[in-house]
C-alpha cells in the first residue's frame, strides 16, 4: 500500500481546505499590496502591480485543483507534491519581494507549506519541505544582508525565526497528524458499517427468489467493496434461467474452466497481470469467486478492483458470492416448484395426451353454460363422440399410431367449435363436446353431423392413411335435463344406441336408456365370474427397494379370463364395475385372492408387503374397513403387511367420507398410498392432511424421465415433496435400467415396472419370491423383453408389456 494512500486516505477534503486557505491568502495579498506603507525612510523597490504575481500564482493552482475535481482526476502523489512545491515557491517569492522591510512578519507564512506537507504527505515529505524552506529563508536573509545593509541581519534573528518556524510547524503538524488519524478511523468505521448495511440489504433482496434481482444485488453489494464491472456468469450448460451465460470475448468456456480450478480450493482467487488472461488496466486485479449452487453446475462472480485489494474487501466479495449461491439455489427451487404446481394444476384439468380439457373441467364448463342458458333461453348441447374401430387400430398399428390419431381427432374437433365451447377427452377414444347458445334442436343436429363428417375425412398418421367412423350421441338442455351428469349419461346412452344401430348420430330418447346391451351383459358375466373359480385372478407385480434391488413386495392386479372374450385387462371391465355396486364385491374378491396367495409367500418374508388397489367408490363405503378386518383375520395376515392404493381423485370426490374411511383403514394398521400421483392433485396442501405414508409417482412421468427433462424435474420435485412430508415414494413404470439408476440418484425409495418385472400369476410370483434375489437389472435398455422374475417357470404366464400406455384410456 502506498505511503500516501495509507496515512492520508481522504486527500480531497484537505485539498478543499487548502484551496480555501489559498483564496484567503489571495484576499490578504490584495490588501497587503494595495494598502502597504513601507517603514519611514524607505521606498518600495518595486511597483505595487508586482503584487499581482503571487496573487495569480495562488489563484492558478486553485483553479487547476478545481478543474481536476470536475474531471474526477485522482489527487495522486504527483499532484500533491506539485501543489506543495508551488505553494512553497509562492511564499518564498513573497518573502523575497519584502526583503527590504525587515520588520514585516511575513516570514511566519513559511509555516503554511510545512503544515500542508504534514497533513497530506509523509513525515519525510514534511521534513524535506521544512529544510527546503529553511534553506530558502537563509538565502533570502543573505539577499537582505547584501542588498539592504540597513536591515542589519544577525545570526541571532535568523536562528530565532527558524526555531519558531520549526517549533510551531512540527507541533501543529503532529497535532494535525493525530487528528487526521482519528478522522480516518471514524471514516473507515463508517464505511465498514455502510458495507455491512449494503451486504444485509443485498442479502434480503436476494432472497426475492428472482434471478435478475440476485444478479443486480450482487453487482451493487460488491461495488460497496470497491469492485467494478462485476459479472455473475454461469457456464453455458447451466440451467439457471436468467443468469447470463458465458460467451462473447471476455469470458469463454476455457477460461471459465480455468477459473473453476483456480477457485477450487478457497472459493476465491485474486489474479493480476497476465495471470488473469483478460484485459486488465494497470494496477488492477481481477477477483473471481465461485458461486456453487446445489442444483446446477458452477457459476462465477468476477469483478475488478484496484491494487492492492484489502482483505476486508476480499472477504466482502466472498461473502456476497456465498449469499448468491444460496439465493440462486432458492430461486431455482422456487421456480421448479412453481412450474411443478402449474403443471399439476394444468394436469388436474387437462388430458395429458391431447391437451384437451378433462372430465372435471368439462363438468365445470357445462355447468356454467347450462346456468347461462337458463337466463337466455337457448339450448346447451352435450355430444358424446366415440370412435369406431379405434381399439383395432391401436392393437394392430400400435399405440404410437393410436396416440397420434387421437391427437389429430382432438384438433379436428376443436377447430369446428367456437372458442367458448368445450371439447373434452373423457376416455380412451371418447370425446365430449359441449356447445351453448343453440337457437333450436336443428342447429344442434347440424353441428353433430358436421363433427361426424369432419372425422370421416381420412387421417394421415405416421405415413398411414386411416379411415375412421364416429358414433355421436346427443342430449341437450333443457329438454333432456339441466344437470350435467344427467346430460352426459343421456348423451352416452344415445351414443350406445348410435353404435349398436350403426346410425352415426342419434339424439337421446328415453327408450334408449334400456340399451347399452354390452354393459348389461358384461356386468352379468362379471357377477357370474365372482362365483366361478379361476375366472378372476390376482396377478402380482414386484416392487423393489431402489438402493439394493431387494424385493419389497408386490402390487395385486386383477385379470379376468372371460369364457368367450378371453383375457380381459382391468381397464376393460373395472370402470364398468365402478358404475355399480359390484365394485365392492370385486374389491373384496381381489383382497381375498391376494391375501390367500400371501399365505404361500415364503416363510421368512414377513417384510414383503402387498398392495391392493381401491376404487373411488370403495372409499365411500363405510363398511369397507370392517370387511377388510374380517378378511385379514380370516387369513391371519399381519395388517402391517398390507397397503391400499388410492387415487387422489377418489379422495376429492367426497373428501369427508373418503378421509373417514382412510382413517378407519389406517386404524387397522394397514398402510395407504396415493396412486398415480401427479396426474391430478389440485391441492398439494391436501396431501399433508391425508393419513397416507406413501406416494406412487404415475408411470407417465417415470417412463420418459430420461428423455424429458421436464418429467425428470417433476419426478424429483415429487420425491422431494413426499420426503418433506415424511412419506415414502414408489416410482411405477420403470422400463429400463437407466431409469432405475437415475431414480437411485434422485433418492427414490421403491420402484415397480416392466424392467423389474411385469405382473405375473400367483405361482410365478411364489416361485420368484422364494428365489435368492431379484435378477440383476440389465444394463442395456429394455424395451420389449422384461427381466422376468421366477425364471423358467414363467414363460407361459408373463404378459407382454405395452410399449406405450399413454392415452390408451383406463
Ligand atoms: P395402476 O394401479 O396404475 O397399475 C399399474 C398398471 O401399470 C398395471 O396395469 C401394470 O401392468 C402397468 N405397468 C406396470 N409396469 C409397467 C411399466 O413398466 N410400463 C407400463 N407402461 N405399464 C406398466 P394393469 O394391470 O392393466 O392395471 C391397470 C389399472 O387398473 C391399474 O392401474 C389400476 O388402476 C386398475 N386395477 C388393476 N387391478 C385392480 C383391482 O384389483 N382393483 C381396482 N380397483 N383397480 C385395479
Ligand atoms: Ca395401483
Ligand atoms: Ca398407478
Amino acid at each position: 500500500m502506498g505511503a500516501l494512500g495509507a496515512s492520508r486516505e481522504d486527500p480531497s477534503a484537505i485539498d478543499a481546505l487548502m484551496r480555501k486557505i489559498r483564496w484567503v491568502g489571495c484576499l490578504m495579498a490584495v490588501v497587503q499590496f494595495a494598502l502597504y506603507t513601507p517603514p519611514s525612510g524607505h521606498a518600495m523597490p518595486f511597483s505595487r502591480w508586482w503584487g499581482a504575481l503571487p496573487l495569480v500564482l495562488l489563484a492558478a493552482v486553485n483553479v487547476a485543483g478545481l478543474v481536476r475535481v470536475r474531471r474526477r482526476l485522482p489527487a495522486d502523489e504527483g499532484w500533491v507534491r506539485f501543489q506543495l512545491v508551488w505553494d512553497s515557491a509562492v511564499i518564498v517569492v513573497v518573502l523575497l519581494m519584502f526583503s527590504f522591510d525587515d520588520s514585516s512578519a511575513l516570514w511566519a507564512l513559511l509555516i503554511l507549506p510545512v503544515l500542508e506537507a504534514a497533513t497530506r504527505g509523509s513525515r519525510r515529505q514534511t521534513l524535506t519541505t521544512f529544510f527546503a524552506l529553511c534553506i530558502a529563508y537563509v538565502v533570502r536573509e543573505g539577499v537582505v544582508a547584501a542588498v539592504y545593509p540597513y536591515n542589519n541581519v544577525t545570526l541571532d534573528s535568523v536562528t530565532y525565526r527558524l526555531a519558531v518556524l520549526g517549533i510551531v510547524s512540527f507541533s501543529v503538524a503532529s497535532l494535525a497528524d493525530r487528528l487526521t488519524r482519528q478522522i480516518m478511523g471514524t471514516a473507515s468505521a463508517r464505511s465498514e458499517a455502510d458495507q455491512l448495511r449494503a451486504l444485509a440489504v443485498a442479502t434480503r433482496l436476494m432472497s426475492s427468489l428472482d434471478v435478475a434481482t440476485v444478479v443486480r444485488e450482487v453487482t451493487q453489494a460488491t461495488e460497496q467493496f470497491g469492485f467494478s464491472r462485476v459479472e455473475l456468469r454461469s457456464d453455458s450448460g447451466v440451467l439457471v434461467d436468467g443468469l447470463p451465460r458465458n460467451g462473447g470475448v471476455m469470458i469463454n468456456d476455457r477460461w471459465f474452466l480455468q477459473m473453476l480450478q483456480a477457485t477450487s480450493r478457497d472459493g476465491i482467487a485474486v489474479l493480476a497481470g497476465d495471470e488473469a488472461d483478460l484485459e486488465l488496466a494497470d494496477g488492477e486485479a481481477l477477483v473471481v469467486a465461485r458461486v456453487s449452487t446445489r442444483l446446477t453446475t458452477e457459476a462465477l462472480l468476477v469483478g475488478r478492483h484496484g491494487l492492492p485489494v484489502p482483505t476486508q474487501h476480499l472477504e466482502g466479495f466472498h461473502l456476497v458470492a456465498e449469499q448468491a449461491s444460496s439465493a440462486l439455489d432458492n430461486a431455482q427451487r422456487y421456480e421448479e416448484r412453481r412450474a411443478f404446481q402449474n403443471k399439476l394444476a394444468h394436469q388436474a384439468t387437462h388430458d395429458s395426451l391431447t391437451g384437451l380439457p378433462n372430465r372435471a373441467l368439462l363438468n365445470d364448463r357445462a355447468q356454467t353454460a347450462i346456468a347461462r342458458s337458463r337466463r337466455t333461453g337457448s339450448l346447451v348441447s352435450v355430444m358424446f363422440i366415440d370412435l369406431d374401430r379405434f381399439k383395432e387400430i391401436n392393437d394392430v398399428l400400435g399405440h404410437s399410431v393410436g396416440d397420434a390419431l387421437l391427437i389429430s381427432v382432438a384438433s379436428r374437433l376443436s377447430e369446428l367449435i367456437r372458442p367458448e365451447d368445450t371439447c373434452a377427452r373423457v376416455g380412451g377414444d371418447e370425446f365430449v363436446v359441449v356447445c351453448a347458445d343453440h337457437a333450436n334442436d336443428v342447429s344442434v343436429l347440424e353441428l353433430a353431423h358436421r363433427l361426424r363428417a369432419a372425422l370421416h375425412a381420412p387421417f394421415q398418421v405416421e405415413g398411414i392413411v386411416l379411415d375412421i367412423e364416429a358414433s355421436i350421441g346427443i342430449a341437450w338442455s333443457p329438454e333432456h335435463g339441466d344437470d350435467v351428469a344427467d346430460l352426459l349419461r343421456r348423451a352416452d346412452s344415445a351414443m350406445y344406441a348410435a353404435k349398436s344401430r350403426k346410425e352415426g348420430v342419434v339424439s337421446y330418447r328415453a327408450e334408449d336408456d334400456q340399451l347399452a346391451p354390452m354393459h348389461l351383459s358384461m356386468l352379468g358375466d362379471l357377477r357370474r365370474a365372482l362365483e366361478a373359480p379361476g375366472q378372476l385372478q390376482a396377478w402380482f407385480q414386484p416392487i423393489v427397494v431402489v438402493s439394493d434391488h431387494r424385493l419389497a413386495g408386490a402390487e395385486a392386479l386383477l385379470r379376468w379370463d372371460h369364457p368367450t372374450s378371453g383375457r380381459m385387462q382391468p381397464g376393460d371391465f373395472i370402470p364398468m364395475a365402478e358404475g355399480t355396486a359390484l365394485i365392492h364385491q370385486l374389491t373384496d374378491h381381489v383382497l381375498d385372492l391376494a391375501l390367500e396367495s400371501m399365505t404361500h409367500w415364503p416363510v421368512g418374508s414377513p417384510q414383503l408387503r402387498l398392495s391392493v388397489n381401491l376404487s373411488p367408490r370403495n372409499l365411500l363405503d363405510a363398511s369397507l374397513a370392517t370387511r377388510v378386518e374380517a378378511l385379514l383375520s380370516r387369513h391371519g395376515t399381519d395388517p402391517r403387511q398390507v397397503r391400499f392404493e388410492i387415487t387422489e381423485s377418489a379422495v376429492l370426490a367426497d373428501p369427508t367420507r373418503a378421509v373417514a374411511t382412510m382413517h378407519r383403514l389406517t386404524a387397522l394398521g394397514v398402510g395407504l398410498s396415493i396412486d398415480d400421483f401427479g396426474t391430478g392433485f389440485s391441492s398439494m396442501s391436501h396431501l399433508k392432511n391425508l393419513p397416507v405414508d406413501q406416494i406412487k409417482i404415475d408411470r407417465s412421468f417415470v417412463t420418459d424421465m430420461l428423455r424429458s427433462s421436464q418429467d425428470r424435474v417433476m419426478v424429483r420435485s415429487m420425491i422431494d415433496l413426499a420426503h418433506g412430508l415424511g412419506m415414502h415414494v414408489v416410482a411405477e413404470g420403470v422400463e429400463d435400467a437407466d431409469t432405475l439408476s437415475d431414480l437411485e440418484t434422485l433418492g427414490c425409495d421403491l420402484a415397480q415396472g416392466y424392467h423389474i418385472g411385469p405382473p405375473v400369476d400367483r405361482e410365478a410370483f411364489h416361485a420368484f419370491a422364494a428365489g435368492p434375489s431379484l435378477p440383476a437389472p440389465r444394463t442395456e435398455r429394455v424395451t420389449a423383453t422384461p427381466v422376468v422374475p421366477g425364471g423358467a417357470a414363467t414363460d407361459s404366464v408373463v404378459e407382454r408389456p405395452l410399449t406405450s400406455v399413454t392415452g390408451t384410456g383406463e
